[in-house]
């Protein structure tokens, strides 16, 4: 047998001169998971409003970065040194900061050297988390619309995927067609709270309901909370694991990306039981193997930042979530309820669209205001999803989201 990296099939990957590049490719046998899918919907949307020169509401990041301080700190931590690896599983200080932000928003007594992992993003934490726990063969269950990376890191793991759908205009879980999606196999249930794209908050409902399903099939369940903090008037989150006996079956994910509006930094943290944390660090260990030891104290030190600072994050996304609702509503669309997260959702039927692709293209082409289609937020497999809704994000300047207002009515009431 040849050896795949032998002279004849090295670098053939790479463009070369008088080579019909097409064919060499499509004779690879790329792995479908990846291969068989169109890129991210976020790049590709931002691709698309850079080619436009349109305002990009789409894929879901700050226009302004986070507190000053917290990058201060980490480029006198980058200039100062070390920047050589950081501890596989965090650096001491970061996990010490994780374990006193769980005591301090959830009362959960969490010890910061066995039940946390640092990771490179919420993203590569729940790679992490999938490839370290799920078996080929195993069943891991979400409710879509679902964050995109979850099917394909999931699949990629050997398991499968079931997507149990939620229905509009609640979206709420049901417990009839989620226990009726449960076999044998199923290993794992994804939950994200606050929800990317809905924007809702499980109520206590829902999570007792989760909580007995989980314990009654004995699965675990990956708690997806990137927005723990971007909660508005009177919601709450409340971490599934803080349920009655339901630590020693969840594992919960932070992004430092959404809670101090640094997404380029790629911290993310992870809590859990020790038996499941470490599982997770012996995929993390071989997939990012660390990240920034200077960035990571940044974020340490962030993490201890005063209730002042929650309050008036807070404050600032309800005045943009508020700002966008009305305008949306002014133009003439229907809006969703946003009760946590930064995305505001619309039905594009209230101007007569129908898909919601070929909404988000001709308004960024043509209008000059980009949002995402929520049919991405599904499975491939799921052929009924529905195709009437697009995702705007208000973390921008209020002047930006006036804009977008401005051009949006331009076109769509012209
Ligand atoms: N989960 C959800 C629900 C998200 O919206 C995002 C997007 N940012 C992520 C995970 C990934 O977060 P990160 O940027 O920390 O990788
Ligand atoms: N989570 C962001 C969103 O939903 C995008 C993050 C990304 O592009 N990876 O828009």
């Amino acid at each position: 047998m040849q050896h795949p990296n032998s002279s004849d099939t090295m670098n053939t990957n790479q463009p070369q001169e008088g080579i019909d590049h097409s064919k060499t490719e499509s004779t690879r046998r790329f792995n479908p998971v990846y291969s068989a899918r169109a890129q991210s919907i976020f790049p590709t949307m931002s691709a698309l409003a850079r080619e436009h020169n349109a305002i990009n509401l789409g894929q879901g990041f700050p226009d302004e970065d986070g507190p000053l301080e917290i990058r201060q700190y980490a480029a006198e931590g980058i200039l100062a040194g070390p920047n050589q690896y950081a501890p596989v599983e965090g650096t001491p200080e970061i996990r010490r900061a994780v374990a006193a932000d769980n005591k301090r928003f959830y009362g959960l007594d969490i010890d910061p050297m066995r039940e946390t992992l640092i990771v490179a993003g919420a993203t590569e934490g729940l790679a992490s988390i999938f490839l370290g726990l799920l078996n080929p063969g195993d069943e891991a269950i979400a409710f879509s619309p679902f964050y995109e990376c979850y099917a394909p890191q999931i699949e990629a793991a050997g398991a499968r995927f079931v997507p149990v759908a939620l229905e509009a205009p609640d979206w709420r879980i049901d417990r009839q067609r989620l226990e009726a999606a449960i076999t044998e196999r199923t290993q794992v249930i994804v939950i994200n709270s606050p929800h990317n794209p809905l924007g809702r908050v499980l109520d206590t409902e829902e999570l007792h309901t989760l909580a007995a399903i989980a314990e009654k099939h004995d699965l675990i369940v990956v708690c997806d909370e990137v927005y723990e903090h971007l909660v508005f008037d009177d919601h709450k989150h409340i971490p599934l694991m803080t349920l009655p006996n339901m630590f020693d079956r969840c594992v919960r994910i932070g992004s430092a990306g959404k809670t101090f509006s640094l997404t380029g930094f790629r911290v993310g943290y992870i809590t859990g039981p020790e038996p499941i944390v470490t599982a997770v660090m012996k995929a993390h260990q071989h997939i990012a193997y660390t990240l920034s030891g200077p960035i990571q104290n940044a974020i340490a030190h962030a993490l201890e930042f005063g209730d002042h600072y929650y309050t008036e994050f807070r404050a600032g996304l309800t005045m943009r979530r508020d700002r966008l609702e009305k305008g949306l509503r002014d133009i003439g669309f229907e809006v969703g309820r946003c009760e946590g997260t930064y995305f505001l959702n619309v039905d594009i039927r209230s101007f007569g669209y129908e898909n919601d692709v070929a909404f988000c293209r001709e308004m960024t082409e043509k209008a000059k205001v980009t949002a995402v289609p929520i049919s991405a937020f599904f499975h491939p497999s799921e052929t009924e999803a529905p195709k009437q809704f697009a995702r705007f994000c208000f973390c921008k300047k209020p002047e930006v989201l006036d804009e977008a207002m401005h051009r949006l009515s331009g076109y769509l009431l012209q």
